[in-house]
């Protein structure tokens, strides 16, 4: 080989050797970015963000869009800042009058979300960031019930203009199992209880609940213009699967019936993929009853071995409850309950054995669902007393969830941008976050499977354009519109 030959080929292995990829200049100009805020939230906001697994549709509706509703539906606002029906009694008025009236406009937003919450505690009279949190459910529950279609356009829209390619929303469309089971009344043995749901008519509630999801998804396909056209709001790109709802604050007979038609409504449809108890974790029902809710778990995950659960454990903090309280709820759904991913687990240090604990969750790969900015209104546990990097370390699948962005104020680019902000995350970590959120959805395994493509491709564009940033700053301009208009 000539000496010029050769120093060619030394040259060109060099510069091979030294030549990197998009993703890893991706990521330096991620940590040339990660002191800077406003950069950040624009690099995240455009970032693929595969699926938020944890979001309940009536928590994240804003509220601006709630006193539409009630305008439309001539409802009334009571002094207690609720919705309530017409005719307007003395004491409340005219949803409407919010539109001219600014201070009840902006006394409305502040009742039916956490913007400018302010926790505050006088003689006889307190609110803590948690009872303002759940007392929003009640306030806009009278509109929040009958506008799903809606609710669904909204929540999907703001995904897909995130690049979020997949939601799986916590929802309650059945009317009819928690009547058919207070009619019933309680039963010690699940046997006969189950027998006397199925004798008083619960069956219906499958194609009641089926109905209702049609309509909604058709409403939320017209007003999105679902139709392959190009005014299509990018919300129709974002597949959406639905987690049936069981409220754990009510009387046990409601519980079971509901229990048992989520698992027979999964069986049914293949859009419903999952069941979740919910309702604040330290209410006096839920706390009595946890035990017996996740024997009903277990009971019919016999039943029905396929339909995934997912359950809210560990939403608790030191002082909400007393500390015996804090001791096995996280376990408990793991091993009794059968859940293959916990809502929150924040908890998780409390718990007895927590090592032992989070080594289990590792191996029988349990992801649990963070949620930073709900976890820091609700239960004021945020930064170092996290155990999000805990779960991390132990090598325990986490995934980066809204919960409740319309509540909190909050979306996914948010709860990412905390993320990255208090613990400092590389981008290779904040991939592994993007990628686990696929993988651990519940969606079918065709359905995972073509999620996984698709978000290769959307970090390959991604990249293409971020990665040319620190080289060549500002070119990426029309490369970001583009990558929207593609979406
Ligand atoms: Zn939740």
């Amino acid at each position: 080989m000539s000496r010029l030959r050769f120093a060619f080929l030394y040259f060109f292995l060099c510069a091979c050797a030294f030549a990197q990829t998009p993703g890893q200049e991706t990521a330096k100009y991620f940590d040339s970015i990660r002191t800077s805020p406003p950069l950040l939230e624009a690099f995240l906001r455009e970032m693929p963000k595969g699926g938020d697994l944890h979001n309940h549709l009536s928590g994240a509706v804003y509220a601006e869009s709630y006193i539409q509703y009630a305008i439309h539906d001539n409802l009334c606002v009571t002094q207690a800042l609720a919705f309530t029906s017409a005719p307007c009694a003395e004491t409340s008025v005219p949803a409407a009058s919010a539109l001219t009236n600014a201070v009840l406009y902006r006394e409305l937003l502040d009742a039916l979300s956490m913007r400018d919450f302010h926790a505050f505690s006088q003689a006889g009279l307190s609110e803590s960031g948690e009872d303002h949190f759940f007392a929003t459910f009640g306030r806009f529950g009278m509109v929040s019930r009958v506008h799903t279609g809606e609710m669904l356009a909204e929540v999907a829209s703001r995904a897909g203009r995130q690049n979020e390619s997949y939601l799986e929303l916590t929802l309650g469309l059945d009317r009819l199992s928690a009547a058919i089971g207070t009619k019933v009344g309680w039963d010690e043995d699940f046997d006969r209880m189950r027998q006397k749901l199925t004798a008083a008519g619960i069956d219906a509630a499958i194609p009641q609940t089926r109905k209702a999801l049609d309509d909604a998804e058709t409403e939320k396909n017209r007003l999105l213009h679902c139709d392959g056209s190009a005014r299509a709001d990018p919300g129709c790109k974002v597949t959406i699967r639905y987690i049936h709802e069981v409220y754990r604050g009510t009387p046990k007979e409601q519980v079971f019936a509901e229990i048992m038609t989520g698992f027979a409504l999964a069986k049914a449809d293949h859009r419903y993929v999952a069941i979740n108890p919910v309702m604040p974790e330290d209410g006096l029902t839920s706390m009595s009853d946890y035990d017996l809710h996740m024997r009903m778990f277990d009971y019919f995950h016999k039943l029905y071995p396929d339909v995934h659960l997912t359950e809210h454990a560990g939403e608790l903090a030191p002082g909400l409850v007393p500390p015996e309280g804090l001791r096995l709820h996280i376990r408990e759904a793991v091993e009794v309950g059968h859940a293959q991913r916990i809502g929150h687990g924040v908890d998780v240090m409390e718990e007895d054995r927590p090592i032992e604990l989070l080594r289990e969750m590792a191996e029988k790969h349990v992801a649990v669902e963070i949620c930073l900015t709900s976890n820091d209104l609700i239960l004021g546990v945020s930064g170092d007393r996290h155990p999000f990097p805990v779960y991390r370390k132990f090598g325990v699948p986490v995934v980066i969830a809204t919960d409740d962005e319309g509540v909190s104020r909050s979306d996914m680019t948010h709860e990412y941008l905390r993320a990255v902000q208090g613990y400092a995350l590389t981008y290779s970590d904040l991939k592994k976050l993007v990628r686990d959120s696929i993988d651990y959805s519940f969606a079918e395994p065709q359905v995972k499977e073509q999620l996984g493509r698709d978000l290769n491709s959307r970090f390959a564009q991604f990249e293409s354009i971020y990665g040319t940033e620190l080289r060549n700053p500002g070119a990426n301009t029309k490369g970001t519109k583009d990558t929207k208009e593609n979406r």
